[in-house]
């Protein structure tokens, strides 16, 4: 029976972000403090329902690691990398509005990053089709040289070089955090090795460490003009809209780029029950958009995928959309009931949305991706399935 691996190091649970209101400096106003929704309870209880749920059979907990400098300085720069560093030593504070680094941070950012490369080393080696790592804080806001949204260092970017570096020719990362993956874009975004591809609610930017929009227009350049896709999604959009972006936008883009590596930064924060995010995604959806991981999957590299803990910050619910994800990939018989999820989806304004995706998709643009028709030599372990 398939089980999937499910990277874990329990270091990075001792990323303290303290107390907060919500996700911002704590208000004088309130005797009691509470914990930053970015915390440690959040991935404890994910843990504890694939360690204790349905699939516990499904999945056997792997080893994460510690990264060392050099592996973030393959998307990271340097002085970016020792600035965390040495804020770290000093004690830590707060890097933005929402962002805090802890006193004892530094070593759970290392097993963060660490444990997306273990997740990666998994599917590379051949050791296992997919893996998944999970752990904490996210970091598809973190860009090149720059902390955003609770983000400090980027797992999935790491994953997908890794992926590279490992022998992958052509990686396709598909975010499906409800916030725009603005790190992972501003990574690769010069890149033709890298398609990047962001599911999120319309948030826009969001101050200064994050002045990419995730709108249309952000596409690429240079070598990596159409490399890069977003797909903004309206306020309210759920399991439908998630299920099209994937039909309408992620598969018709994997049909041209054919990537021989998937990675996908995995969060649950489009929840209807997120209290970050402004998306109505229930159970079913993850669902789905784990079966459609899957058979993306199946059709591009040979079923293998590594998957990377992105947000989900309802401690009671996002670890029932990270069990439902599992179910997806699985393809289990028996979903799981919800136990939350009652709200009707929403699908005003969808149509017009995806009109505008399908503007963006002309054969100008999708022809830029086509794959070079001599099978690559450099992916030794999953040759490019011809086109149909
Ligand atoms: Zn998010």
């Amino acid at each position: 029976m398939e089980q999937i691996p499910v990277h874990f190091d329990a270091r990075v649970l001792d990323h303290d972000t303290g107390t907060a209101m919500h996700e911002a400096a704590p208000s004088p106003w309130f005797a009691a403090g509470e914990p930053h929704t970015e915390g440690r309870l959040r991935i404890e209880r994910m843990h504890d329902v694939l360690a204790n749920g349905p699939v516990r059979d499904r999945v056997r907990f792997a080893p994460g690691r510690l990264a060392v400098e050099d592996e973030l300085l393959t998307v990271h720069d340097a002085d970016y990398v020792a600035e965390v560093r040495r804020l770290a030593e000093r004690g830590g504070g707060w890097v933005t509005p929402t962002t805090r680094l802890g006193p004892d941070s530094h070593v759970p950012l290392l097993a963060a990053a660490g444990t997306a490369l273990a997740a990666a080393e998994s599917v590379m080696s051949g050791a296992a089709a997919l893996a998944y790592a999970l752990t904490r804080p996210p970091g598809h806001h973190a860009q090149r040289a720059r902390a955003d949204g609770y983000c400090f260092f980027n797992g999935a970017a790491l994953a997908a070089d890794a992926a590279l570096r490992a022998g992958a020719a052509r990686v396709l990362v598909v975010d499906w955090d409800v916030h725009h993956g603005n790190g992972t874009q501003d990574i690769f975004y010069d890149r033709d090795d890298v398609l990047t591809v962001s599911i999120h609610m319309d948030h826009g930017a969001w101050g200064p460490s994050h002045p990419q929009t995730g709108r249309l227009e952000e596409r690429g350049a240079g070598a990596g003009l159409g490399f890069n896709q977003n797909v903004p999604l309206p306020l309210g959009a759920g399991n439908i809209a998630y299920a099209r972006a994937f039909d309408e936008v992620v598969a018709p883009l994997a049909e041209r780029f054919r990537p021989d590596m998937i990675v996908c930064a995995s969060g649950q924060d489009a929840s209807a029950f997120d209290p970050n995010g402004r998306h109505n995604v229930s159970m079913t959806g993850f669902r789905t958009i784990g079966a459609k991981v899957r058979a993306l999957a199946d059709r591009h590299t040979d079923g293998r995928a590594i998957l990377v803990q992105e947000g989900g910050y309802n401690p009671s619910y996002a670890p029932y959309c990270l069990l439902a994800t599992f179910e997806g990939l699985l393809g289990t018989s028996e979903p799981t009931a919800d136990p939350l999820g009652y709200l009707p989806d929403q699908t005003l304004g969808l149509d017009e949305r995806f009109a505008a995706l399908a503007a963006e998709l002309s054969e100008d643009r999708l022809s830029r991706l086509d794959a070079p028709s001599a099978p690559s030599v450099s992916s030794a372990a999953a040759s490019p399935r011809p086109r149909e």
